[in-house]
């Protein structure tokens, strides 16, 4: 695949200049290479940003346009990743070493989640409320102002659809932090939303520290919202630097969902769904299905076909087709795997599978990490309680409907939950009993963008996606109308009246 990196420009205030902040550089960890080095955005960045955005966020070019102009510019800019999929899937691969097959994926939903918020604005009724006097009440929505969208490096261009088309849909103007270790898959989305013919100022993209640029970003008064997807102390941090502002924040974090496997499943469904569940995007993925619960009845036959499974799976390249699990984002990231598998085997865990790098000599040079899988521990301890991040799955036995309603709900984390069983009552039963903001019943992982999404608990506040969404960037106004023509008779006015 014949692509190359873009100069070390981002895009600051509606020009391609070079960032005053520490460099960034992006890693392939799947081959331990540098990709790129760009310069980073510095807090003057970030002011000259905010304060561009200001302007052009009021400009009435772009307040005034009727939602199907606005929608325009949203098709346009779906168009134009559409068009691009390949270049994204191979700059986002290659910032995350994600297999292509995913990255390709990831850039095509990107697309999909323009077009919809185009759609859901286009489409999205002012409403005319039921008055108790003579005049006419409307509920009519307003944009917020200047929004800051801060993102994780697991799927950037994923999440920064997410936050960037309804944040734009709605009339706002948005100023992107990615996270450092993918920066530049944001920066291919600004220059697909500049040649959409974006009115300029309306996004910038500036990488750089979460505590140098995210946290002048979430401080700045002109930011009138942070849209948030993160680990959960970040978001505890931001939530706190936003309410002494009393500004509106929205928390995508982190999450130890439980999968569930009743004894009367359909066994080969629950093992396919249970290992794209934890082991595709090598665990780096929020909803990752981390604990798994079997019941007690089938734990004994359930559990070594899993770990057959598991051992089937193909570890590679991530530009290699046949690739099902590829390296982790940064050595770093694999060092805490590696610590919290360590710290398991100490509380009494015993490795099914994995527990390793893998010895094949191809792959010695990336953040490989050997599908794993963990049994004998208890769901209070450590690795069952805290988020890994990566391709680990502790398997645990329950006894029924009770025991594992108690089980997986004792956990700070309230994100996703899967359920396997052919018996749809029960499912459902489950499904409502479990704390999560997502349920898949004999699935697991699979999204929809006109799905609302988020979680409970230390796994955030708020939902994306859905209808619902486009609203989350706007402030609700009602408007009041005389109809009577007549003056308020408390005023007794004009007196002779
Ligand atoms: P992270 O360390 O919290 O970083 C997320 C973003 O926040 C990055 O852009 C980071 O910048 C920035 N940041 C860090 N400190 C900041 C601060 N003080 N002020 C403002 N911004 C700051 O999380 P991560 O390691 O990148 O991502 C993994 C986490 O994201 C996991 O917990 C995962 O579950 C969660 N996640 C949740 C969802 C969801 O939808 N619920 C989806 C995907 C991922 P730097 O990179 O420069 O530090």
């Amino acid at each position: 695949m014949s692509q190359e990196f873009r100069d070390d420009r981002i895009l600051v205030a509606g020009e391609w200049r070079k960032g005053r902040g520490a460099p960034i550089a992006s890693r392939f960890a799947a081959e331990d290479v540098e990709n790129t080095v760009l310069t980073g955005a510095s807090e003057a960045d970030v002011d000259d940003a905010v304060a561009r955005a200001a302007q052009a966020q009021a400009d009435p070019a772009w307040q005034m346009l009727k939602a199907h102009e606005r929608a325009a510019h949203l098709y346009r800019i779906a168009e134009g990743i559409a068009a691009d999929i390949e270049r994204i899937a191979w700059v986002q691969s290659r910032d995350t070493s994600k297999t292509l097959t995913e990255t390709r994926a990831l850039a095509t939903s990107a697309a999909a989640t323009f077009r919809y918020f185009g759609a859901v604005l286009e489409t999205s009724d002012e409403v005319l409320t039921v008055p108790r006097g003579d005049y006419q009440t409307t509920s009519v929505h307003d944009p917020l102002g200047v929004v800051a969208a801060i993102t994780p490096w697991n799927s950037p261009i994923a999440s920064d659809a997410q936050k960037v088309a309804p944040a734009l849909a709605a009339g706002n103007a948005v100023v992107l932090k990615p996270a450092s270790w993918s920066p530049l898959v944001s920066l291919e989305l600004a220059r697909i939303i500049e040649e959409a013919g974006l009115p300029a100022g309306l996004f910038s993209v500036l990488p750089g520290s979460g505590r140098a640029v995210g946290n002048r970003l979430v401080a700045h008064p002109d930011i009138a919202k942070v849209s948030f997807t993160g680990g959960t102390a970040t978001g505890r941090h931001l939530a706190k630097a936003a309410a002494e502002k009393l500004m509106p924040v929205a928390l995508e974090l982190g999450g130890k969902s439980p999968t569930i496997v009743f004894a009367d499943c359909d066994t080969d469904l629950a093992i396919a769904g249970i290992l794209f569940g934890i082991f595709s995007s090598s665990g780096q993925s929020c909803i990752a299905g981390s604990r798994l619960f079997v019941q007690r009845a089938i734990y004994d036959s359930f559990v070594p076909r899993l770990v057959a499974a598991t051992r089937a799976l193909r570890l590679g390249h991530p530009f290699e087709p046949s690739t099902q699990v590829s390296s982790l984002v940064h050595p770093d990231h694999r060092s805490e795997v590696e610590g919290y598998v360590a710290a398991g085997i100490a509380e009494g865990g015993r490795v099914l599978t994995g527990g390793a790098r893998p010895g094949d000599a191809d792959l010695a040079r990336g953040a490989y990490y050997a599908p794993t899988i963990l049994e004998g521990l208890d769901n209070a301890s450590r690795i069952c309680r805290e988020e890994i991040f990566g391709p680990v799955l502790v398997v645990m036995p329950f006894e029924d409907e009770a025991d594992v309603i108690a089980q997986a709900n004792d956990n700070s984390y309230g994100l996703a939950c899967g359920i396997w069983s052919r018996d749809y009552p029960k499912s459902w039963r489950i499904g409502r009993a479990i704390r999560a903001g997502t349920v898949w019943i004999n699935t697991y992982k699979q999204f929809s963008i006109a799905t609302p999404f988020g979680g409970d608990g230390d796994s955030g506040i708020g939902r994306e996606k859905g209808r619902a969404g486009l609203r989350a960037y706007q402030r609700q106004k009602s408007v009041y109308t005389d109809l009577s023509g007549r003056p308020h008779p408390w005023a007794r006015w004009p007196a002779d009246g």
